[in-house]
């Protein structure tokens, strides 16, 4: 059975609501609400859209402002009255400019005060920016233009930084270096055309296993 015939839509009257998630980072970005007819047109065109009650019409998120929400899948809740809809966004989903409508504040802003991990996500999107920059604007971009063996020396030092740290058992030391070492590790993964999550694919296999 198709996904739609498997929704309550007595129950819901007519209008699912959607939760929408980062497919990378796991941030909830939205909610909305999905008719039949929205369904169908974001599956078929893989942009999430939605039944908006303001503009009593179909909306694809991003239509004017070209941030859209590419469908990457679509799960039914245990009681067949919600939607989860994992999306890969393009720009900040809220229409005031921040990545999510549960966050006030701006897209660079937001780099604090997140979980762990999303945060390390956000800080890899903006690393992965600073690739096209102009090598004197930023240290990262500069970087990437010293190119692969600096990058990896640069790997390999704050390594034995990190080491050095926690042997003098200086912890704020560590947390430094350490940092250090991350930072540096995602701009060698980003040169060399790969991501944190290859990484943390790798680590989930051998969990797995
Ligand atoms: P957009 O769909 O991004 O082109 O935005 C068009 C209009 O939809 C905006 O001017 C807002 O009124 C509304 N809108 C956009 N994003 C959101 C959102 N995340 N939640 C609620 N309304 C939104
Ligand atoms: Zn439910
Ligand atoms: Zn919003
Ligand atoms: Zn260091």
């Amino acid at each position: 059975m198709s996904l739609a015939a498997n929704i309550n839509w007595e129950k819901v009257d007519g209008l699912v609501p959607a939760i929408v998630q980062d497919n990378t980072s796991g941030q909830v970005l939205m909610l909305g609400y999905m008719n039949e007819a929205a369904l169908d047109k974001t599956l078929a065109s893989k942009k999430v859209t939605f039944w908006s009650r303001s503009k009593q019409r179909l909306w694809t998120k991003g239509e004017t402002s070209g941030n859209v929400l590419n469908l990457k899948s679509i799960k039914l809740d245990c009681d067949e009255d919600t939607l989860l809809v994992k999306v890969d966004p393009v720009g900040p989903t809220c229409h005031l400019n921040t990545t999510t409508c549960f966050d006030s504040n701006t897209a660079q802003e937001g780099l604090v005060e997140q979980p762990a991990l999303v945060f390390l996500h956000q800080l890899e999107q903006l690393l992965a920016e600073r690739k096209d920059a102009d090598p004197t604007s930023s240290y990262t971009a500069s970087l990437y233009a010293r190119g692969t063996k600096r990058i990896s020396q640069k790997v390999g030092e704050e390594g034995v930084e990190v080491a050095l740290a926690a042997t003098s058992g200086d912890k704020k030391e560590l947390i430094c270096e350490s940092a250090d070492l991350l930072y540096h590790l995602i701009v060698l993964l980003q040169d060399q055309g790969l991501s944190l999550s290859d990484v943390t694919a790798k680590l989930q296999e051998r969990h797995n296993k």
